[in-house]
């Protein structure tokens, strides 16, 4: 890499390009939710979130953010080790200096090592052949799998490897847990050496031990900052790893490895029994955790390279490239290769889950910090003296810059590359917007009524039927390429070939390039009518073939982001709509604008609302028309409302709440689950925090999708990050995966539920009253599902209770 991008790379951010972004990075901010999942060694029983460990924790949680958890302290017993008096040279090329390396050795300790290495039962011998005869691993894996055979017995995985001096140079004891962690001196391997992968998998595992949010962040931080100082060029490779991804959410890239293949890989590769490897993973419910222990149990005839990110980010995606199966023996590779903890996190990424909790708005955070501290070291690698406002807010302008950049394009591949080459101040100038490069949308900000309405927006505004279809962002480039986004980006084009092919007839002759933001709905062609959104939702999701469409489908086109090479999002909606109008021409049952009417009169915005639903709609958005409502990219904003019909029943907004356990059924539900326990997410802690049992609105066929979508997700034991009464406890635990409609009469405080808790009430949370199940939210991943202060918001919006109180507070309404 160029010294001139490592030394703009460093740069502050004080001058960041647009006083726009950095005065207004001055307000608060939140960041939509993110997954964050982490759990306990599967030998330690998971701390469960009980009544008690609730207070505990709510005293304690200042201070954990300093503190390390004693989890974390147990593992890495940074007390008992004593600094080397090694010392070593390093030579550092873009400061051109000679640094001294601190301990390179550490004591041989950590419960955790220990705990990994706990001998593994005897396995009857039956399923090793199935194992080893398997076609699907070729040559390589199964001459490997023999070397291993030789050296261990196949069934009793008796630990071989004993932690020593060896194991801390190589990275074992690596620890960016520490406090006071230097990213020079404290990682073990040297510039422009390429960053081991094992300390990204110690890393992992830090976090992974660790449970509050700041430390979490603290830990990556730490080690993103040792590879922006020692080797910049492994950093996309690590935010990748970090969040397991290995390309653009749009791109669609995806490993394709099913579970039972992993399980005969690891077989194969150690000669243990399918079978065993199966029981144990039922039982432990990771088979990441399963594939560490095997693997310490195999003896190698020749040790392999040790793995660096670049090349597991680099294998991951041949595995995703490659089909069927071609897969095998790259994951065998892979396996093979890995030391320590380095198995467990690589077959989780294969599997999809990296259960430490690391998405989008930790990495942003954790990116920033480690901007901020490598830039402290001075030519000396002295830590530059900084107070810690000073620190705080350069994270905090960071952050934003990272955020507004992915907002707009999310894409790290870009980032990292404008970040490595042009510097922060750049960034937001080439990571812009462009056709071909879903956006994050705008959100809309709930609420129950019109006088809600009227309450909230002063200016002048406009009411737009709220269709209840599926959005889509289409963007068209100067080239003609089509394509459509969903809300969380995922490349939708061969989904709707009927709209890319008749999609030109709708622009006017002046449009070159265009992103519309628009929901398509189902259509009733002889009725000329909108559809529901079920009928939509029985549209095959990809590569459909035009010819066999059965549901047609209308674009009801409602802003316009950019035009003919020009991003329109800081214009206001007033002349994005007139843009929009002006460029392109509706077609009925094809390509319609949202039906509006700019009104600020509150009988003419209920009766358009009961017209919305006549319609066939979901209510109203409503819209500001004042200058300074600019697209708000990827923020639930006060300058667009919703106002849905259900208002008129009960709570204004339904609720999309996360399921995490199920009760047995009893009586006719027998065999099935009768009821569910459901959640909200909670941004801030980063947590599930339960709001109520449902069973009402299932209806038998309901009942039999859950029950069977739910055997595939079930967990022994709670996640750390579930909060919950221990009297509420399941009879079975679900992974955090799927987010359901719901709807409510009403909300009350809690002594049991945990939603919202501290926000209303120091002790309390929030439940809902008489709960109904509305539907699948297939588009929402749990991190989208409804957050604690929205629960908060609607609890304080009920006529009683703001009956009781008036002081009814405000919630942030930028949520990313
Ligand atoms: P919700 O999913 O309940 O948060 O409502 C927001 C969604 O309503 C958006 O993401 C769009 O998919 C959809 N929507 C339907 N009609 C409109 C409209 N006229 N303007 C903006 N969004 C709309």
């Amino acid at each position: 890499m160029a010294q001139r991008s490592i030394t703009s790379f460093f740069k502050p951010a004080g001058g960041t390009s647009g006083t726009e972004e950095s005065s207004s990075a001055k307000r608060s901010r939140q960041e939509s939710p993110q997954s964050h999942g982490k759990i306990g060694e599967p030998e330690k029983k998971v701390q469960r979130k009980s009544e008690e460990s609730d207070k505990k924790e709510n005293k304690s949680k200042n201070s954990e953010t300093k503190k390390e958890s004693p989890k974390a302290k147990k593992t890495s017993p940074k007390s008992k080790i004593k600094a080397s008096p090694l010392k070593k040279e390093i030579k550092l090329s873009p400061f051109k200096k000679e640094v001294t390396a601190g301990p390179i050795q550490k004591q041989i300790s950590g419960a955790k090592k220990e705990a990994n290495l706990i001998p593994l039962k005897k396995e009857i011998s039956e399923d090793t052949k199935e194992a080893t005869n398997n076609d699907e691993i070729t040559g390589k894996a199964t001459s490997s799998s023999s070397t291993a055979e030789k050296e261990v017995d196949k069934n009793d995985a008796t630990p071989v490897k004993k932690l020593s001096v060896e194991s801390n140079q190589c990275g074992a004891e690596y620890n960016p847990a520490a406090s006071k962690y230097h990213p020079i001196k404290d990682a073990y391997w040297k510039e422009k050496q390429s960053t081991p992968y094992l300390a990204l998998a110690r890393t992992f595992e830090m976090i992974e031990d660790t449970k509050g949010r700041y430390k979490m962040v603290e830990i990556l931080a730490n080690f993103l900052s040792s590879v922006l100082l020692l080797n910049p060029e492994d950093l996309l490779s690590c935010i990748y790893l970090s969040i397991n991804q290995l390309a653009p959410a749009y791109e669609g890239v995806e490993l394709g490895v099913a579970e039972t293949t992993l399980m005969k890989v690891i077989a194969v590769s150690t000669g243990r029994e399918l079978k065993f490897i199966k029981t144990q993973t039922q039982e432990i419910g990771d088979l990441g955790i399963v594939a560490e222990r095997s693997r310490v149990s195999q003896r190698m005839m020749f040790t392999p390279k040790p793995l660096t990110v670049q090349t597991v980010y680099q294998k991951l995606r041949a595995i995703a490239k490659s089909s069927g199966k071609a897969k095998s023996p790259i994951i065998h590779d892979l396996f093979v290769a890995s030391r320590y903890s380095e198995a467990r996190f690589i077959i989780r990424s294969l599997i999809g889950k990296m259960r430490i909790g690391i998405a989008e708005k930790s990495l942003f955070q954790a990116l920033a910090t480690a901007i901020v501290n490598s830039r402290q070291y001075d030519d000396k690698n002295k830590k530059k003296k900084q107070s810690e406002a000073d620190i705080k807010k350069d994270i905090e302008d960071i952050t934003f810059i990272l955020k507004t950049a992915y907002c707009q394009c999310p894409n790290f591949d870009k980032i990292v590359s404008t970040l490595l080459t042009h510097g922060l101040d750049d960034l937001l100038k080439y990571c812009s917007m462009e056709p071909g490069v879903p956006l994050k949308p705008m959100l809309a900000h709930p609420t129950r009524g019109v006088s809600e309405v009227m309450d909230r927006l002063k200016g002048n505004f406009t009411c737009e039927w709220k269709y209840d279809g599926e959005r889509a962002q289409i963007h068209r480039d100067e080239k003609g390429n089509v394509n459509i986004y969903s809300r969380n980006q995922e490349n939708n084009t061969t989904k709707y070939p009927d709209i890319i092919n008749r999609i030109e007839h709708f622009m006017k002759d002046t449009v070159k390039s265009y992103i519309v933001d628009s929901e398509v709905v189902a259509w009733d062609i002889e009725q000329k009518q909108i559809l529901p959104f079920q009928v939509l939702s029985t549209r095959k999701r990809k590569n459909v073939d035009v010819e066999e469409i059965k549901v047609q489908v209308c674009v009801y086109a409602f802003d316009l982001l950019y035009l003919n090479g020009e991003a329109l999002t800081s214009k206001n909606f007033e002349e994005r709509r007139q843009l929009l109008r002006d460029n392109f021409n509706e077609v009925e049952g094809e390509f319609q604008f949202a039906t509006s009417c700019d009104t600020n009169d509150p009988d003419d915005i209920q009766g358009f609302l009961e017209n919305s639903i006549k319609g066939n709609c979901e209510g109203l958005m409503i819209k500001s028309l004042d200058n300074d409502a600019s697209y708000e990219i990827a923020k639930r904003s006060h300058k667009w409302l919703k106002l849905k019909k259900d208002y008129l029943t009960g709570v204004g907004d339904s609720l999309d709440l996360v399921v995490i356990g199920g009760y047995i059924g009893k009586g006719k539900r027998t065999g099935m689950y009768g009821g569910f326990l459901l959640a909200c997410y909670d941004d801030e802690n980063e947590e599930y925090q339960s709001i109520c049992k449902i069973g009402t609105g299932l209806n038998d066929e309901d009942l039999n999708t859950h029950a069977k979508f739910f055997k595939e997700h079930t967990i022994p034991t709670p996640k750390s990050y579930y909060r919950f009464d221990s009297s509420l406890e399941p009879d079975t635990w679900f992974e955090a995966v799927q987010v359901w409609e719901v709807k409510c009469a009403d909300l009350s405080l809690s002594p049991v539920h945990k939603a919202g808790i501290g926000i209303i009430d120091p002790e309390k949370g929030i439940s809902l009253r008489f709960p109904r199940f509305i539907r699948i939210r297939d588009d929402k991943s749990a991190e989208d599902a409804t957050c604690a202060q929205q629960v908060a918001y609607l609890y304080r919006n009920q006529d009683q209770v703001k009956n009781q109180k008036s002081n009814a507070a405000e919630f942030d309404d930028d949520f990313y």
